[in-house]
C-alpha cells in the first residue's frame, strides 16, 4: 500500500484522535483489500498529487481535504484518470460518509462535472456536507469505531439469547427478561454515543420509574442485571394484578400493560369497582371507587366500610375484596363479558375520548351507563330539563325517571 499513501491527499495534520486514525485506517485498507484496483487507478496516484493545490501560490491554500466539518473528520481519496480530467475522477471514503453523503450522491457528482480544479471541488463537498450534517444532526453524533468493538463485546457476555432487536446503527436495543413467575419483560435501551462513558437511556413497561445507577464501567450484562431486580421488586404487584385479570372480568384498561396500576372490574351488569393497586405495596387496601346505580352501590360502600378493617395483607387483593363487599366476582368461567352492559346508550360506544360511561341511572329497573357529555348533550336540548348551578335535571332517555348530570367533567 505504499504507492497508496502518495495517492491519498494529506490529512494527516488534521486528525485529532489516534485511536479513531488507526481505526479509520483499517477501515480503508480493508476497503481497498476489497476493490480490486484498475489500472487506471494506479496510474491516478502522481496526477493526483500534482493535481493539489501547493499553499504557496493557490488562494485555497487553506482550505484542507478532510478539514473539520461541523467538528467532524472526514478522509476522501480521490483517483484521478491519466487525462487529469477531474469530472472522471473516483471518489472513495469511509463508510460513514458514504451514508452521510447517500441522498446528495446526484450534487456530488455534478459539482464533480462542473468545478474547475480539485480545491474548488472540496470546497463544494464541504458545503454539501456541512448542509447534509445539518440536516441530519443524528448522524453528527456518530459514534467512533470502538463504540462498536466495546458493544459487540457486552453483548457476548451478556448471551445473544437476550437480545430481542438492535437496530442498525447499534444505538437502540431491546433486552429480554423473564421474572421468577415466568412473565416476559422487556428492557429498552438507547445507547449514547460515549458509551460506555455516557450513561444510557433505559425504559421498560413498568408501573415505578426505571432507576438504574450507571458507571462508565458499567456494561450491558450489568444493566441486564440490574433490571432483573426490579422485576423481582415488582413480582408481588403482578401476582395481585395477574390473579384480577384471569379471574374476574376487566372493563378496564382494555388491554392492560405491566405498568396498568388501575383496574376496573365488573361486579354484575353496570355495575363496577374500580381499583388502584400500589406497586410498592400490592397487597394493602388499594383505593376503590364503586360504579354504578345507587341502589347497587350505596350497600357495597357501606360493606366496604364496615368491613374495611378486616383486610387482610397476607391474602391477596381479589379475596380481600370478595370478603369485605361479600360478593363473588362473576368471572370467564361463570360468565360470558357480553353479560355486562358497558356501552353508552346514547352514542352505544364505551369509550369517548378518555372518558367511559359512568353516569348511570339510578331507577333499579334500568341502571343504564351513558357517558357524561352524551348525557349532558342529550338533556340540554330537551325543553322537560331544567338546570340548577352546575346540575341538569332531566328524563333517562331509556326509562323515563328523573336523572341528573353535572356540566362539568366529572372525576373519573
Ligand atoms: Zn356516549
Ligand atoms: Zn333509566
Amino acid at each position: 500500500m505504499a504507492s497508496d499513501k502518495q495517492s491519498t491527499i494529506d490529512h494527516s495534520s488534521l486528525r485529532r484522535s489516534p485511536a479513531l486514525e488507526a481505526a479509520e485506517d483499517r477501515a480503508l485498507t480493508q476497503r481497498d483489500g476489497e476493490e480490486k484496483q484498475t489500472e487506471d487507478d494506479k496510474r491516478a496516484h502522481h496526477p493526483v498529487k500534482a493535481a493539489l493545490p501547493t499553499p504557496a501560490d493557490h488562494p485555497l491554500h487553506n482550505l484542507r481535504p478532510g478539514d473539520h466539518i461541523l467538528d467532524r473528520d472526514f478522509r476522501i481519496r480521490i483517483l484521478l484518470p491519466p487525462d487529469q480530467q477531474l469530472k472522471k475522477a473516483k471518489l472513495h471514503c469511509c463508510w460513514q460518509l458514504k451514508h452521510l453523503l447517500r441522498e446528495y450522491e446526484q450534487i456530488v457528482k455534478q459539482r464533480l462535472q462542473q468545478s474547475a480544479d480539485l480545491s474548488s471541488f472540496i470546497l463544494e463537498l464541504k458545503t454539501v456536507l456541512e448542509v447534509c450534517l445539518k440536516s441530519h444532526p443524528e448522524c453528527r453524533s456518530m459514534p467512533p469505531p470502538q463504540y462498536y468493538s466495546q458493544l459487540i463485546s457486552e453483548m457476548e457476555t451478556l448471551g445473544w439469547d437476550k437480545m430481542l432487536f438492535i437496530d442498525t446503527n447499534f444505538q437502540t436495543l431491546k433486552l429480554k427478561a423473564e421474572d421468577s413467575s415466568g412473565r416476559q419483560h422487556v428492557l429498552n435501551i438507547k445507547l449514547k454515543s460515549k458509551h460506555p462513558t455516557e450513561a444510557p437511556d433505559c425504559s421498560a413497561d413498568l408501573p415505578v420509574p426505571l432507576n438504574i445507577n450507571w458507571t462508565p464501567q458499567s456494561t450491558l450484562d450489568q444493566l441486564h442485571s440490574q433490571f432483573l431486580l426490579v422485576l423481582e421488586s415488582l413480582a408481588e404487584f403482578w401476582d395481585v394484578l395477574d390473579e384480577i385479570d384471569t379471574k374476574t372480568w376487566i372493563l378496564e384498561p382494555e388491554r392492560p400493560s405491566r405498568s396498568d396500576t388501575m383496574r376496573r372490574i365488573a361486579i354484575k351488569n353496570n355495575v363496577s369497582i374500580r381499583v388502584e393497586v400500589d406497586p410498592r405495596h400490592p397487597r394493602m387496601l388499594p383505593e376503590c371507587c364503586l360504579l354504578g346505580a345507587e341502589h347497587v352501590v350505596t350497600p357495597l360502600r357501606s360493606k366496604l366500610n364496615a368491613n374495611m378493617h378486616t383486610w387482610n395483607p397476607d391474602s391477596s387483593v381479589l379475596h380481600n375484596l370478595r370478603d369485605v363487599l361479600e360478593i363473588e366476582f362473576p368471572s370467564p368461567a361463570t360468565h360470558e363479558k357480553s353479560s355486562f352492559n358497558t356501552e353508552c346508550g346514547i352514542c352505544y360506544s364505551y369509550r369517548l375520548e378518555a372518558a367511559v360511561p359512568d353516569q348511570v341511572c339510578n331507577d333499579p329497573r334500568c341502571g343504564q351507563p351513558f357517558h357524561q357529555a352524551c348525557l349532558y348533550e342529550w338533556l340540554r336540548v330537551l325543553p322537560s330539563s331544567r338546570q340548577s348551578f352546575s346540575l341538569l335535571f332531566g328524563e333517562c332517555p331509556y326509562c323515563s325517571k328523573p336523572i341528573t348530570v353535572k356540566m362539568a367533567t366529572q372525576k373519573s
